[in-house]
């Protein structure tokens, strides 16, 4: 069997110098906010080429935090509204609405899976004050169109990066583009913690400050509580285990894209549609290999009969969850076609070259009897 992701052996890389970390942070006897903590912190902010960056304890928090620092700070007033791609991850639109703002869907570009600056500009109304672009699959969002429709229109541009560490377009990375990003470090992300974590990128230091602040129960100095603040914190032990991760990031981005190329030039490209491969001077993190399919369930079981894992991102639209029921109108065919159509590959640092091959191979002889893949 091939494995969607070996979690195990990816960490497994890291055994030592985890140990060490571990005698380390423990005999220190301090395990929330400290210098392994602070430490990440300026590496990381350093990594994405900005001034500050906030360990948090999630990618959800990262976004919700940014949002109510926003808030805080009087540059978003409750209600307004903020522009999210349809097929992103449900966190996304969660964080929008747990702030008491209002989540407007657009359709993304079909060839990159992520906004379509067009239909962003067109779904700007009375109340939008956010974009919030998603850097989905890994893959940067065209952040230039969408820094250029926010100058125009006097709006935030922000970023959940939460799959897209170390990815880079041009010479600015993931995180470096908004006024501020969500990044997650879920373990399964480009940069996973063994456990939860999260991680905010600014160079806005007003803003950062303010979610120092929301992150500590509306504190900056101890026990003077200014805001109504709660608790999110990237606890030492994470941290220390991500500095060490963190080194390793641009190694296994790069690992993640010859696998791509891989994929690119084995699969059959007249029943599949392949994910495009970003020019040189773009860094896409490959957190997913996602293609699509016209028969996209069949071929799934055909690969999970044949030994390979896969996954769907995501199986149902936003707008097509209970949670979001007053959404439950809207009209996004691109959204809806693409939760039908995509799945995703194993993709990871790894995954041997002949693996990659096998699933090639397991994916061409489901093509043979496919028609051909139009649109
Ligand atoms: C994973 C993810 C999140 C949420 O991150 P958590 O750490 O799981 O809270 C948010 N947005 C996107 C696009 C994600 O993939």
């Amino acid at each position: 069997m091939i494995p969607f992701l070996n979690l195990q052996a990816l960490n497994q890389r890291f055994e030592d110098e985890f140990q060490e970390v571990l005698r380390r942070v423990l005999s220190s006897g301090w395990y929330i906010h400290g210098e392994e903590c602070g430490a990440f912190e300026a590496e990381f902010a350093a990594y994405c080429g900005v001034q500050h960056a906030v360990g948090v304890g999630n990618g959800l928090d990262a976004l919700v935090l940014i949002l109510r620092a926003l808030l805080e700070t009087g540059r978003l007033q409750p209600d307004d509204e903020v522009l999210v791609p349809g097929n992103t991850f449900i966190a996304s639109a969660l964080a929008v609405s747990a702030c008491g703002l209002r989540v407007r869907l657009v359709e993304p570009e079909l060839s990159r899976f992520n906004l379509d600056p067009q239909a962003v500009e067109a779904a700007i109304g009375e109340r939008t004050r956010v974009i919030l672009a998603v850097h989905l699959y890994g893959r940067m969002a065209d952040m230039p169109a969408l820094a250029d429709i926010a100058r125009r229109h006097g709006l935030l541009l922000l970023e959940d990066a939460a799959q897209a560490q170390g990815a880079r377009l041009g010479a600015r990375r993931a995180g470096a583009w908004g006024v501020a990003a969500g990044f997650s470090l879920f373990p399964g992300k480009p940069l996973g913690a063994l456990g939860d974590g999260g991680v905010v990128t600014t160079d806005d230091s007003e803003l950062a400050l303010t979610i120092r602040s929301l992150q500590n129960y509306g504190a900056m100095i101890k026990y003077q509580h200014d805001r109504k603040g709660g608790n999110s914190r990237l606890d030492e032990l994470q941290a220390a285990f991500l500095r060490i991760k963190l080194r390793c990031l641009d190694a296994d981005n790069q690992a993640r894209h010859a696998i791509a190329l891989r994929y690119a030039q084995g699969l059959d490209q007249r029943v599949l549609c392949l994910p495009e491969i970003p020019a040189e001077v773009e860094i896409h993190s490959w957190h997913l290999y996602v293609i699509r399919s016209a028969n996209r369930d069949a071929l799934q079981q055909h690969l999970l009969k044949s030994g390979v894992q896969t996954l769907i991102h995501y199986p149902t639209p936003i707008h097509r969850q209970a949670a979001y029921r007053e959404l439950g109108n809207l009209n996004l065919p691109i959204t809806e076609m693409l939760s039908e159509q995509v799945l995703s590959l194993p993709i990871y640092p790894g995954l041997s070259a002949q693996q990659v091959d096998q699933v090639i191979e397991v994916c061409n002889s489901f093509a043979v009897n496919e028609p051909e893949f139009s649109v």
